[in-house]
């Protein structure tokens, strides 16, 4: 009898794509091989279930964004910590 659990086997094979490319693909960003992560998804249920959990929990998704504008009460700490230029 097999005692192999399906949480043993519930993992990322070698054939599969990077969170990178499976995020690429959900977003249709360029760069994204999406045929072959189409094709991946149909034969892997890991990867698939991956994909329905970063669609259910986009806001855990690493978005990129630029920098948010530094807290004016930072940059004073900030600008009050650098030495002063000396004169000449
Ligand atoms: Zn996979």
């Amino acid at each position: 009898m097999n005692h192999d659990s399906i949480f043993n086997r519930f993992e990322k094979s070698p054939g599969c794509p990077e969170n990178e490319q499976l995020l690429a693909f959900e977003r249709g960003t360029d760069g994204a091989d999406a045929p072959a992560v189409a094709d991946h998804l149909k034969i892997c249920e890991f990867c698939s279930l991956l994909l329905d959990l970063l669609r259910s929990h986009p806001e855990e998704l690493p978005v990129v964004t630029p920098p948010p504008p530094m807290p004016e009460a930072l940059r004073c700490v900030i600008l009050r910590q650098r030495p002063p230029k000396p004169f000449k």
